[in-house]
């Protein structure tokens, strides 16, 4: 069974001033940069998002990919 992508593998746009971008990463550095807003963390690997769902998101896909590979095992 293959997991979905991490993230959506359509272009990252900026919500603030609607730059496009095409890795999920190039969009955190240029909030960042920018100052758009604040960046939050993923606890467990560090990886850094620009909208809380996306977050959300991530960390659930992080729990789901481990018990998969407990399952595998
Ligand atoms: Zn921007
Ligand atoms: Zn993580």
């Amino acid at each position: 069974m293959r997991l979905g992508k991490l993230l959506s593998p359509r272009k990252q746009l900026c919500n603030n001033c609607g730059e496009k971008f095409h890795e999920y990463s190039d969009l955190v550095a240029h909030v960042k940069s920018k100052r758009h807003g604040p960046v939050s963390r993923c606890q467990t690997c560090g990886k850094e998002f620009v909208r809380e769902s996306d977050r959300y998101r991530h960390i659930q896909e992080e729990k789901s990919r481990k018990l998969d590979s407990r399952r595998h095992r």
